[in-house]
């Protein structure tokens, strides 16, 4: 592993403590291994509080983009992906996990 490669793990993991920490008070405690798998697989904040606020009723649009990946962006980042600004892979940052996505989440 490259040394910017190793800094900039650091600064997504910095962020991402102050990210669970902020949302502690919002999240119920069965639900913090979603926030934590979600920043796991590296998905957008945005994503991960609808997925744990929705309580899995998907919208018309997050149904059409979701392509059974395992992942399911929020209303907003579907919306993104509808209209091509962003597709479902571009919306995968800071991912912690090995393994590339939609071979594995
Ligand atoms: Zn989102």
């Amino acid at each position: 592993m490259g040394k910017k490669v190793r800094s900039n793990n650091i600064k997504a993991k910095a962020s991402n403590e102050i990210f669970c920490e902020s949302l502690r008070p919002f999240v119920k405690s069965r639900k913090k291994i979603w926030v934590e798998n979600g920043l796991f697989f590296g998905y957008p904040k945005c994503c991960i509080i609808d997925f744990c606020e929705r309580d899995f009723n998907m919208t018309i649009e997050q149904e059409q983009v979701h392509q059974n990946t395992g992942f399911v962006p929020c209303p907003k980042c579907s919306k993104k992906i509808i209209s091509g600004q962003e597709t479902l892979k571009s919306l995968i940052k800071n991912r912690f996990c090995k393994k590339p996505f939609s071979k594995h989440v």
